[in-house]
């Protein structure tokens, strides 16, 4: 006879609130797999859970700002609250705001934050319920997903303090990138977006170690691993490049269509004084030289950047030179933070530092000029047929990104004809205006490859 299968003791429910940059959604999904992993349930809203992970971000004191009001709500509304992330680093200010928060963890302790998780709501385990898929748990839709091949910076710019909290640069060995990312394609992935501290800086700590994958070696350094994930078949997108002069190689892999031709490269300044306070290297020349040969290989590029306006000391001919080079440039896609302390960044002793108004003038001035630019760059697009990655589908259109937009952080392609189109789908598209941001145009009725 057989025995009556045991009914399951219901699981214990996790909320989380994830707030911060998509490395932190990274670790988010990590710590959400191996939970599912033991048996946790995850809980929508604060009501239903049993515990709430509040997964920080403290990287400005705005963000800081936030984290702490997150923390602030997840107590008052269920108060059962651990904390982890960044802003973890400061266990001390946390408890002193919110002394009854269960748990407190920094960034990357994965197991630190699991097992407070199993002190808070232990777990009866049913190791006969696999709750997780191979693919592990992942907060973005089905088809994109963030992938992480490296944690910590080996620099020391002098307005971040990441170093501090993160440490120095570990890259994953190319072998365990390769198979998380080959898992995310199987499960339905279309476009890796590749994340980190410092993405070109990836392997130097690891001597660009060579393993094995699928029985071919490969080399632990961003080149071959790009390489390797163009066998995959999709989109691949690389976020936070440093520009050393080694991104040139890419540059080939962009043109061939192996590697999506698209850089988000935060420059953050031009005037060579500024970046030596920043501490950042890069002579404005040099990287426009290096922009034009990168333009000139592969013209399909589209270059990001991110630029911080009213750092410390910075005059009024230091920005114009800003807006000189933004001019000289053309850069496709721009953000403009206006500059903020950091608790414990360097840059905060800096002398000559901006008043608000200055930096809020400076940073309109800055946007104005940098919008004229990529509408001209956008206008580009007008009567081609691109790609488009579709995101969200309505009644009568569309939400899709071509190469040339990031999830979140950039445009989107708006498009008519939906009949049958769904989220993931890739479809052609016959671009018929554009502006400052975004594309519109219809769909082609051939399904893309
Ligand atoms: S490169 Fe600079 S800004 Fe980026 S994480 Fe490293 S220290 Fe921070």
């Amino acid at each position: 006879m057989q025995t009556p299968p045991r009914p399951s003791p219901a699981p214990q429910k996790v909320g989380l609130v994830s707030l911060g940059c998509p490395k932190a959604l990274v670790d988010s999904e990590r710590i959400l797999t191996k939970l599912r992993a033991d048996g946790y349930a995850i809980s929508p809203s604060y009501d239903g859970a049993d515990v709430v992970l509040v997964n920080t971000c403290g990287f400005l004191d705005s963000a800081k700002a936030e984290s702490l009001a997150a923390i602030g709500e997840a107590m008052a509304e269920n108060g059962r609250v651990i904390v982890t992330g960044c802003l973890g680093a400061e266990a001390e200010s946390i408890r002193t705001q919110f002394p009854g928060v269960l748990a407190i963890t920094g960034p990357q302790q994965y197991e630190a934050v699991v097992e407070a998780v199993h002190a808070a709501a232990p777990q009866t385990h049913d190791p006969f319920v696999d709750l997780v898929p191979p693919q592990g748990i992942k907060l973005t839709p089905k088809h994109y997903a963030y992938l992480k091949i490296s944690e910590g910076c080996n620099h020391s710019c002098s307005f971040c303090i990441i170093p501090s909290m993160r440490g120095k640069l570990v890259s994953r060995p190319a072998h365990h990138v390769l198979h998380e990312a080959e898992r995310l394609v199987k499960a339905g992935v279309k476009e890796l977006l590749v994340v980190s501290q410092d993405t070109s800086a990836y392997g130097l700590d690891l001597r660009y170690q060579e393993v094995s994958f699928r029985g071919r070696p490969v080399k632990t350094r961003l080149t071959e691993l790009c390489e390797a994930m163009a066998a995959f078949g999709v989109w691949v997108r690389l976020h936070y490049v440093y520009p050393y002069p080694h991104v040139s190689e890419l540059i080939p892999l962009m043109a061939e269509g192996k590697l999506l031709p698209y850089l988000d490269i935060p420059f953050q300044h031009a005037s060579p004084r500024i970046l030596r306070a920043m501490r950042r290297p890069g002579s404005k020349e040099k990287v426009l030289d290096q922009i034009h040969a990168w333009r000139a290989a592969c013209p399909e590029l589209v270059l990001r950047s991110t630029f911080i306006v009213g750092f410390p000391g910075e005059t009024e001919a230091d920005f114009d030179q800003l807006l000189e080079w933004l001019d000289e440039a053309e850069l496709d896609r721009v953000g403009c933070f206006r500059y903020e302390n950091v608790a414990g960044a360097a840059a905060n002793d800096l002398p000559g530092h901006v008043p608000d108004e200055v930096k809020e003038e400076r940073w309109h001035r800055f946007m104005v000029a940098q919008q004229a630019i990529s509408q001209r760059r956008l206008a580009r697009f007008q009567g081609r047929t691109l790609d488009v990655l579709v995101d969200e589908v309505g009644p009568r259109q569309a939400i899709g990104r071509s190469f040339a937009d990031a999830p979140e952080i950039d445009g989107q392609v708006r498009f008519t004809r939906v009949a049958g189109v769904r989220p993931g789908d890739m479809v052609k598209v016959e671009i018929t205006s554009s502006d400052a941001y975004d594309l519109k145009g219809r769909r082609m009725l051939e399904r893309a490859a």
